[in-house]
């Protein structure tokens, strides 16, 4: 478990807890909240627990004593731990460009992946679906969207897809005015209406990014062209996405928003675990609504298609400026709409590569914050 300490670790633990004659959490891994990941490294005893951060060793070992886990740091360390022999699937439930290595690792050494972090579609789709089409891993969504979608696939001719439908909660700023959102704090982009994520992705719901990772995400796992994935606002995040067929007919996935469900999902291989959620109660519903996204007030959502039309790096470009001025915006440094206005301008400055290898994303994220951040310091 790559997270184990965030928002979808920890509800990924909720069902190894309930299941354990099912799962065992053999290596857990955080990014920096080493009490955490002690106190679940004591509940769950995996055989490894990791934290990425090398000088929190001491503390990590400290915490360990006496427990019969095992401990380790660092970037090598967090990434090399998914090639272990006894694990069946790795779950990158990380954040950002952080889940890339790791995936990278996992998929060579043929471990199915529950793919939580969709940043590492963003930033590599094209090199991650070579390595699969050469692997004998797997990808199970973890995505509440995408895992609509492979359900809603289960049984289908490919052929006969027309297009994906990706619902959109709208985020908290879905009524707000372009000049309300000027004023916009840290605070108010993180009181999602549906849903409870970290704060990363959060954000990114009230810009809509989240949702322009997601036509990414949806077009290399499913293999689908960009013009064929639609984003659609679904203010109760009731129907988690929907595919449409060439005669006529869509089918959706509907629940309540609860990641439970889509998590057991992927840990199941695409099979169903009973009780993952509470049940949906649709006569409870006054009104299920559908609405087109704004792209004046959430220009973030037109940078899938800038991407994907461009291809090469323009992914990873826009993902490391995205991380950038996340944080900036979360630490009160930018305004909102500041966001998008960084993405592009560290766009325009980041040199193409049409064919990127793993060192050319390297090279890439690495100028893209470097930009990023210069322009959020002037
Ligand atoms: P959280 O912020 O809640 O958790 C992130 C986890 O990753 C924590 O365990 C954190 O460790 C760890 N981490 C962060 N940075 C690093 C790093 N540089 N190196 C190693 N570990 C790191 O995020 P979420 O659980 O909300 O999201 C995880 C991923 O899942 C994201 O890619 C997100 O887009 C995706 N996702 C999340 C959904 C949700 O409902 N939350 C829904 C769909 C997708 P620590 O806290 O100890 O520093
Ligand atoms: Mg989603």
């Amino acid at each position: 478990m790559l997270g184990a300490t965030g928002s979808i670790g920890s509800q990924t633990l909720d069902i190894i807890a309930a299941h354990p004659e099912r799962y065992r959490a053999t290596v857990l891994t955080a990014g920096t909240r080493v009490d955490r990941l002690v106190e679940l490294a004591r509940r769950f005893r995996p055989r490894l627990a990791v934290i990425a951060r090398d000088e929190l060793y001491g503390e990590l070992r400290r915490g360990l004593e006496g427990s019969g886990v095992e401990c380790a740091a660092g970037s090598e360390a967090f990434a090399a731990c998914v090639e272990a022999p006894e694990i069946d699937m790795v779950l990158t439930a990380t954040v950002g460009y952080s889940g890339l290595e790791p995936t990278i690792r996992a998929i060579r050494a043929g471990r199915d992946i529950a793919l939580a972090n969709k940043e590492t579609l963003v930033v590599a789709g094209e090199l991650i679906t070579g390595l699969l089409a050469s692997s004998s891993s797997r990808v199970f969504p973890v995505d509440s969207e995408h895992s609509a979608i492979a359900q809603c696939l289960r049984g289908e001719d490919p052929a006969t897809v027309r297009r994906l439908i990706i619902t959109a909660s709208g985020g908290p700023f879905r009524t707000w005015t372009a000049e309300r959102m000027l004023t916009a704090r840290a605070a108010d982009a993180l009181n999602h209406p549906n849903w409870s994520m970290g704060a990363k992705i959060t954000v990114d719901s009230a810009t809509m990014m989240n949702k322009a990772f997601e036509i990414i995400e949806a077009r290399y796992l499913f293999g689908i062209d960009a013009g064929r994935i639609k984003a659609l606002v679904h203010p109760q995040s009731i129907v988690h996405s929907m595919v449409e067929f060439t005669d006529g007919a869509i089918k959706a996935q509907l629940g309540v928003p609860d990641m439970h469900v889509p998590i057991a999902y992927a840990l199941g291989e695409n099979s169903r675990l009973a009780d993952a959620a509470p049940a949906l109660t649709l006569e409870q519903m006054s009104s299920l609504t559908f609405e087109q996204p704004d792209p004046e007030r959430f220009p973030c959502l037109t940078l899938a298609h800038t991407a994907l039309e461009r291809g090469g790096n323009v992914a990873c470009t826009i993902n490391g400026a995205n991380e950038v001025a996340v944080d900036a915006f979360l630490h009160d440094r930018i305004a909102f709409p500041d966001i998008y206005n960084i993405i592009c301008r560290t766009l325009d400055s980041v040199p193409f590569v049409a064919s990127p290898g793993y060192d050319d994303l390297v090279a890439t994220n690495a100028e893209a914050r470097r930009i990023a951040s210069e322009l959020i310091s002037h």
